[in-house]
């Protein structure tokens, strides 16, 4: 069946933001694919990244781990862990976040299996705290991370993260060492250890001004027109009438809407664009639909398809949305389709 909503995604663009940051971090970078690759499709972004030479994923569930069978072994790990109704995977690490999941993991055995682990550095979110290292004795860990709660603010918790970090690094063995998500690579290598693991600057997202000019756009919605319209002077478009026509005005209704992940701080803020020509948004944005004016393009139709400017740090400052969840939102009603 026809889908009049689509996702354009830009495997170039993922592929150079992937060696971009793993050019600026000096190390392997893996990919955060979590989310289903923050929206864009975790099979099929998993292998673009695949062609473009990364060789470790990480997801939050068994669930997520499960549809990524095509994976080569031993190149992804399950950042949640090894939980109460988890299974592992045969190739398939988990991350071991707490005590309690060690144990399961020395239970279900055999002792030299590989698995990462997450150690806390002051985020006190998932992850073995700094005192019970101890109870690592007799695992084989394959990467040892801790997350960086800060790293896209330049405040002293980064440096104290590294530093608890660098101890860490002393004190328990492992294979490799990882601390550094899309924020902490444009922190600096400082920060890059043996692998970084970014997720949201692969996909578009800027969460430093470091990170303008290296990472480029992935991600494009694309949405039809359903119908074409003129409003007259004086009169309103869209729920509780918040745009007003000051003169005829032809409007555009497209099909996109909130339900979608274009959300409704995009109401009389977004844009869109047709052939080269801007086309402000106006009015609320409602489930399915929005209106966009359309003067400037005399020569739209029913039919033709308009992109919505989405460049995430534009689109976040636009929508009030965090870069992240403006990637994640992105519903199921979306065609994705790489180029
Ligand atoms: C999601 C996640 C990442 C990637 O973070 P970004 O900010 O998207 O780069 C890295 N490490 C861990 C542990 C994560 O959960």
């Amino acid at each position: 069946m026809h889908q009049p909503l689509a996702l354009r995604c830009d495997a170039a663009a993922l592929a150079g933001n992937f060696h971009h940051l793993q050019n600026l971090a000096g190390v392997p970078a893996g990919a955060a694919i979590k989310a289903d690759a923050y929206g864009l499709g975790a099979r099929e972004a998993a292998r673009h990244l695949l062609d473009a030479g990364c060789r470790d994923f990480f997801v939050s569930t068994w669930w997520e781990a499960a549809e990524l069978d095509f994976l080569p072994p031993d190149s992804l790990a399950v950042l949640h862990g090894l939980g109460v109704n988890d299974a592992a995977l045969p190739g398939v690490r988990p991350v071991l976040v707490s005590p309690e999941q060690i144990v399961r993991w020395k239970n279900a055995g055999p002792p030299d299996a590989p698995c990462d682990v997450m150690i806390d550095t002051g985020m006190n979110r998932l992850g073995l705290r700094a005192e019970d290292i101890d109870l690592l004795e007799g695992l084989s860990i394959h990467t040892l991370h801790s997350h960086l709660a800060c790293a896209d603010e330049d405040i002293p918790v980064n440096d104290r993260q590294l530093e608890a970090f660098r101890a860490l690094r002393s004190a328990v063995p492992a294979q490799r060492y990882s601390l550094a998500n899309s924020a902490g690579i444009l922190l600096g290598r400082d920060y890059a250890f043996d692998l970084v693991r970014p997720g949201l600057a692969l996909y578009g997202g800027i969460p430093r001004a470091e990170g303008r000019g290296l990472v480029r756009q992935v991600a494009t919605p694309e949405a039809q027109i359903i119908q074409l319209r003129t409003v007259p002077a004086g009169e309103t478009v869209g729920y509780n009438a918040t745009f007003a026509a000051a003169t005829d005005t032809r409007i555009a209704i497209i099909n996109i809407g909130y339900a979608d992940g274009y959300w409704r701080g995009f109401s009389s803020r977004g844009m869109a664009r047709f052939q080269g020509r801007e086309l402000a948004v106006v009015g609320r944005v409602s489930m399915d639909l929005v209106a966009l004016k359309v003067d400037g393009a005399a020569d739209i139709r029913e039919g033709d398809w308009v992109e919505l400017a989405f460049d995430l740090e534009h689109a976040a400052q636009t929508s009030g949305m965090s870069q992240y969840e403006l990637l994640t939102g992105l519903g199921s009603r979306f065609r994705r389709y790489w180029i």
